[in-house]
Parts: structure tokens; sequence; C-alpha cells
């Protein structure tokens, strides 16, 4: 449903959507044969402004589609509640290191020959009511496959349902077969070879995050398709549920972290869920100081990500430096933005993700007292935040006002900045310019969480929760800190947590940051070691293609 590719495409909301960018970067650096297909989004997701007191305004983003895509000639037609409409796709080429090219297909129903509603349907992301949703769906899965059988994709060994948002494409899958043999009646044969043919991630770790339809819309929209009814393909407890449709109909399904499979396994407890942990382009959020000392140090790691283990041995001048200089970008950035102006020595904590209410944005300001007394003269520090709510998450947008909040209310003692429009460039900036990198998500709601493995490309530690990726990542005091603790008999509430971020910060990281250089520099070193070398997109690129387009 989203791709990230470039901050000039405003196609992309999130981490979903960016782990896809990411992997299909590492697919063309493999010379994985490989097109992805999403939405166009010709209004974008969308702009962000922020009031005095934190109030989010929203603005349409329109992008000059000719400048970055080209049109692409043949076009596919999907029906949509009885009416035909015409799909056409615009390609992007993402260039691999050695020049492989895997073509992105952006959808696009905005054509003069459907009808005013139909011509609005690719225009946004995550938008509209649940039938914008549920015809999006259509578009992507179904007019999907249209759109790659016209262009002469007719050889695809591979279906990858990233999310249950692409699982029309089942449906379309089993139309060919009866279409090819002239056949009304599904075999078990049929079902079979489509299973052979389908993989599917999941990324959400909640029921309710499952997109599921009312049946009768479903049929509505879909025109009565006569596969959709079977309790056996489409629906469950009587909705048209795309992650059932999904998890019937791959071959080969996980999550995107160990613990997020497990969660998902209790979820849906009649499929074999494996896992592969998400991982992030290393070069795209490598800064550019910490590139030019691994192209130094660490010759080939553009080509073999799993090279950056040799950084344990890396001249820690060198770290420093290239840590101040991608600082001090993020410092100049601040002040550019805001008028603010932080201190290069003080030690920086950043966090940047979409204000939502379970990633508890406010974690850090529960008890203002303890926290001014921990940031006190000899051992200060600042915080900057990012990150954007959804226009209809009333609860996300709460958080950002409270940041906003807990910035007046602690006057400068700890200065707070909380950065606009929050996207992959500054996602760069954010998480290689900080110095401890922070990530408070309510478990178990994290799937994986990405931005976090972009800090250990940087030389930066997380002070996260065990949750998500970093319950694979965290070596305490190795690759930064664990807050809360796994163990059966610890609660991970919002009042045990934050004593446990405190703890943290005033017993371990600030003696270390203002009395340890050397003992905190090697951290930085090992977060790149231990957790850089691994949690990058190469790796799982590698074990999507042995895990599961090629087993
Ligand atoms: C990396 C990134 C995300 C995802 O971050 P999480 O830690 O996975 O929530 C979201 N938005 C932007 C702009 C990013 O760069």
């Amino acid at each position: 449903m989203e791709i990230g590719l470039d901050n000039t495409l405003p196609t992309y909301a999130g981490g979903l959507g960016i782990v896809a960018g990411d992997t299909i970067y590492s697919a063309a650096d493999q010379g994985i044969s490989m097109a992805a297909v999403t939405l166009l989004y010709r209004k974008g997701h969308f702009r962000q402004t922020l009031e005095a007191d934190g109030t989010q305004r929203e603005e349409p983003v329109t992008w000059p589609i000719e400048n970055y895509l080209k049109e692409c000639g043949p076009r596919a037609q999907v029906e949509i509640a009885g009416r035909k409409v015409t799909v056409r796709a615009w390609e992007y080429q993402v260039k691999g290191h050695g020049g492989f090219v895997v073509p992105v297909y952006f959808l696009d129903t905005d054509l003069p020959e459907n009808s005013d509603v139909d011509r609005g349907l690719t225009d946004v992301l995550y938008g509209g009511d649940e039938r914008y949703r549920i015809s999006q769906e259509v578009i992507l899965g179904i007019g999907g496959v249209r759109v790659l059988r016209a262009m002469g994709y007719d050889s695809i060994e591979r279906f990858h349902m990233n999310e249950g948002h692409a699982a029309f494409l089942v449906l379309e899958l089993l139309q060919e077969r009866l279409q090819a043999t002239n056949r009304t009646q599904l075999q078990d044969e049929d079902l079979e070879a489509v299973r052979k043919s389908c993989v599917f991630t999941t990324h959400t770790p909640v029921a309710a995050g499952h997109d599921q339809f009312p049946l009768a819309l479903a049929h509505d929209v879909l025109s009565r398709c006569p596969l959709l009814g079977r309790e056996d393909l489409c629906s469950h407890e009587g909705k048209c549920n795309m992650t059932y449709l999904a998890l019937r109909f791959s071959r080969y399904v996980n999550g995107v972290a160990k613990k997020h499979a497990e969660v998902t396994r209790n979820l849906f407890t009649e499929y074999p869920i494996d896992s592969i942990t998400n991982g992030v382009h290393a070069v795209r959020w490598t800064s550019e100081p910490f590139q030019a000392v691994y192209d130094r140090y660490i010759p080939g790691w553009r080509q073999d990500h799993s090279l950056l283990r040799y950084a344990i041995r890396l001249p820690r001048r060198e770290l420093i430096d290239a840590h101040e200089k991608a600082k001090l970008a993020l410092l100049g950035y601040v002040e550019k933005c805001t008028g603010s102006v932080l201190k290069p020595d003080v030690l920086t904590l950043g966090f940047g993700r979409r204000a939502t209410a379970y990633k508890r944005m406010n974690l850090l300001f529960q008890d203002m007292e303890r926290l001014r007394a921990i940031a006190k003269a000899e051992t200060p520090i600042q915080v900057v935040f990012s990150g954007k709510a959804h226009p209809m998450d009333g609860e996300g947008k709460a958080l950002i006002r409270q940041i906003h909040q807990a910035k007046a209310e602690l006057n400068g003692a700890i200065p707070i900045v909380y950065l606009p429009e929050y996207n992959m460039e500054l996602g760069k900036l954010l998480t290689s310019g900080v110095d401890i990198w922070l990530n408070t998500p309510q478990p178990p709601l994290e799937a994986s969480g990405t931005s976090g493995m972009k800090a250990a490309l940087n030389g930066v530690p997380s002070l996260s929760i065990l949750d998500g990726w970093w319950v694979e990542g965290c070596i305490e005091g190795v690759t930064g800190w664990a807050i809360g603790s796994s163990s059966r008999n610890y609660e991970p509430t919002v009042s045990n947590d934050s004593r446990s971020l405190y703890v943290k910060l005033e017993k371990k990281i600030l003696p270390l940051f203002y009395e340890n250089k050397e003992h905190f520099t090697d951290i930085m070193a090992q977060c790149i070691a231990l957790n850089g070398s691994f949690f990058h997109s190469q790796r799982m690129i590698e074990q999507y293609v042995v895990k599961a387009y090629y087993k």
C-alpha cells in the first residue's frame, strides 16, 4: 500500500513503506529479478505544519509526477461496484549499486474515461472510508496483477504480499486459472497452485489492525465475485478478511521480528508463521560522515553490508569526528527550522516516528520532577522530537500537543525541539545526529521498529523498550540499554517503564556520556559491528530469497 523510495515521492506514511523501499533497493543491489506494485497517491500523504501549542495542520502534497515517473503504455481494467475502472501505471526505476534495475509501478486511476469518484481512488494514502479503502485494495491486488500481465509479465514465479492490503491478488490468480481452462468451479489443485506462488509478510501485531470489511460491502465493490463468500477463501467470522485471505493462500508466512512472529502465531494459531527480522538499507541510512569512514576503513561495505562487523576495530577518533559532524548537521537543521540553538556537547536524545498512542511519545515526561533532577547542571540533556499523527488519530495529535506542553513546562531546563514534517531525509538526519535513540512503545505492539537500526548504522545506541527488533538487538550496556525487562513478572505499565527509563538515563547513560567518553565510544563501535552489520535489508532480502521465494 505504500513504498518509501525517495524523499521527493510522498508515497509513504511510515515504517511499513520505508521497509518496502529498503527491500526493493537491496533486491536491486543483489540483482534479484523483482517488480514492485503500489498506488500513486497524487495528493501524497500530507504535509504537516505545527502551531505554537503543537496543534497539527495538514495539507495535501501535490507533486510533479512526470518529473519522477515514466508513464507505461499498457493499461488494465478492474470492476469496482459494477463500474469499469481503467488503471494505468507509472514506472520508477530503482537502480542497485551494480546498475541492476527493479521497476516500481505506481497505479493510477485518474483518467478521463473513469468517473470522478473512481478518478480519486488513487489520490490519498490511508484516507477515506471503508469503501474507499477496499476499492484501493481492489486496484492494488486485482489491478496490480492485471497491469503486470498487460506489461508482459506472464511467468511470475512468486507474489509477495507485503501486508494483507494486496491480498485480492489471490482472487485474480484463481480467476486466471478458471479463465485459462474455461471453468467456473474451483478445484483443489487451483487452490494449491495459487498457494505455491504466494508468500505473505504480516506487520501488525494486533487483531484490530488487520483489514477486514463487511461482506455486503465487499460483495458490492467486487461485483458479487463468486469466490468472496466462501468461508475457506476470503471470509472469516462473517467479514471479508484480508489477512485470512493472505494466510490461506501463502506457502510461506512471516512476521518481521522473532517476537512479532511469536505474537502473530498466537493471533492466528492455525498457520505456521516464521520470522524474518526487518533490516534497513545500510547505504541509504548511513550519514555522509560515516559513509566516508566506512569507505576508508571497510572497503566493500557498500556491496556487502555484513562487513560492517569490522567497525569494531575503527579508530575511536574517527568515530567521534564522524558523529560530531552528523550531530552538527542535525543541530544546524534544528536552528534553521525552529530557531532553537542546541548545544553540541550536551547529551541529545532523539525520538522520531509516527505519533500514535502505542508509541508513547510522552513516556519521558511522566515525572517532570524526576526528569529535572536527572538533567542537572553537570549532566544536561536536550531532546529532539519529530513525527506526524494520522489526520484521523486524535490521540496521536494530543501526544504532539503534550510534547509542546512539556517543552513549555520545562522552560529551557531541558531544551526540547519538535521538528515538523518527519520524512526520510529528516529520519536520516535525526537517527545519525543524536547521541541516544529513544523508543518507548507499549509492548507487544511494536512489530519490529526500524529507526533504531538506522541509528545503529551511525554508531548511535538505543535506549528502548524490549519489543520488536530490540529484543534481538539489545545487549545491555554493549549495544544500548533496555527500558523495562522481559522477565515474566515485570509489567510494562507506563509507570514501571518510565521509572526504568529514568534509572537507565541517570545511572548508566549520563555517567558514561559525561565521565567515560572512551567507554561510550566503544559502545558506538559495538552498535555498528553487532547491529549495523546484521539489521540491514541485504541480510533481510537474502533471507526472503532463501526462506520465502525459492525454498
Ligand atoms: C524509519 C522511519 C520510520 C519508521 O520508524 P520506526 O522506528 O519503525 O517507527 C517512520 N518514518 C520515517 C520518516 C522513517 O525514516
